[in-house]
């Protein structure tokens, strides 16, 4: 694929990192042009972000203020002379954007992740000399974020870049949304050339967590960062957790370490580099899973205790042992590895539970000793 660089997207685009930056919704022309005001002033900002339809997870929620904001994104380069961004997700969208000169379009996690919305997108964009950022789907499929850049990319759009914003959790997690940075980093090993931005803050959904996901991106030589930031955060009509204040937004900049990426990136060293990264994601997810795999354990601790049944249960045992090395047999792990790791998983189980089970035994004396 030929995919064109950052730099050729427009003049003064050959900083890096390529940085995206502006609330998570427009919500006042004041607020849209106070932001983009100090935005401008760092020097470091390439494109003014504002999302004007908002994609949201439950209906009542404030869902952007629409096309009316299209015309307070016209002052913003008019009058600071910075680039603007907004979120299409159906082609009407894009046909009002197009009508007032918006310089890049994005799509979300939301539409990207219906391959019929993105089908509808490509065919609007046939012929529409655009530049378009492409987020990840919500799930964790390579894949469907591949088909997404494939889509935007056959209506002859060569300007693309994706945007990683995170993968929804199945459960409660430290962060909003899983990095899984094993994923961004093979996308860009399978379309050679392709921008991967970070989006921290819908990977953090919390601004103290901003820098620490930017550092790693930028570590992982990603193209740049798309960070929302408002003047107020904790008034911010979406998304208040996640946005920087001013001064945030200041220091992370001033903070970040960055090391440009090399022409050595897509050497051999590199390469090693990339497996070994990814090496790592996989191996901090192993051991979050096992943290939640011990939770239920402790909870099972409680339950035990309550219905008087014993820790270990022998059938229950077997039955674990047998259905995991099984489902290992299948991926091509040796048995005698997968009964190695369910037994150690299992011994640190049990002493879970057991200590549960005398801290509660205790606490139970205790008590009907002083009754
Ligand atoms: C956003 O950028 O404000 C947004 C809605 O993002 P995402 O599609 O990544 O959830
Ligand atoms: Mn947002």
């Amino acid at each position: 694929m030929e995919i064109s660089s950052l730099k050729s997207w427009f003049n003064g685009f050959d900083n890096y990192p390529f940085i995206i930056a502006g609330p998570c919704s427009a919500e006042s022309e004041m607020q849209v042009m106070n932001i983009a005001a100090f935005l401008k002033a760092t020097g470091k900002v390439n494109l003014f972000r504002a999302g004007i339809w908002k994609p949201r997870t439950r209906p009542g929620t404030f869902n952007g203020v629409g096309v009316k904001a299209l015309k307070w994104l016209q002052r913003v380069q008019s009058e600071l002379g910075l680039r603007v961004t907004v979120e299409v997700a159906s082609p009407k969208h894009l046909e009002a954007c197009l009508k007032h000169g918006i310089d890049v379009v994005w799509i979300g996690a939301r539409t990207v992740s219906n391959p019929f919305s993105v089908e509808e997108l490509s065919e609007a964009l046939r012929g529409v000399d655009i530049p378009v950022l492409i987020k990840n789907p919500l799930s964790p499929d390579i894949d469907l974020w591949q088909g997404a850049v494939e889509r935007i990319y056959s209506a002859g759009v060569r300007r693309i870049a994706a945007v990683h914003r995170g993968f929804s959790p199945f459960e409660r997690t430290l962060y909003r949304n899983m990095p899984k940075w094993e994923i961004p980093i093979e996308l860009r090993q399978r379309i050679i050339n392709l921008p991967v931005i970070c989006d921290p803050s819908h990977i953090s959904g919390r601004s103290d967590f901003v820098h620490d996901i930017s550092q790693k991106a930028l570590d992982l030589t990603m193209s740049g960062l798309m960070i929302e930031v408002h003047q107020y955060p904790s008034k911010a009509l979406s998304d208040s957790a996640q946005q920087l204040n001013f001064a945030q937004f200041t220091s992370l900049l001033d903070t970040l370490i960055i090391r440009k990426p090399t022409i050595d990136d897509r050497g051999f060293l590199n390469r090693l580099e990339e497996l070994r990264n990814q090496i790592d994601s996989i191996d901090y997810q192993l051991i979050e899973l096992v943290a939640s795999r011990m939770n239920i354990s402790e909870k099972m601790g409680e339950y035990k205790f309550k219905n008087n049944v014993t820790v270990l249960q022998m059938e229950r045992w077997l039955e674990i042992l047998r259905t995991r090395t099984e489902h290992g047999t299948l991926l091509n792990l040796e048995p005698s590895f997968i009964e190695r790791i369910m037994t150690l998983i299992h011994q640190e189980s049990i002493r879970i539970q057991t200590s549960i089970l005398n801290n509660l035994k205790t606490n139970e004396d205790h008590w009907s000793e002083e009754q």
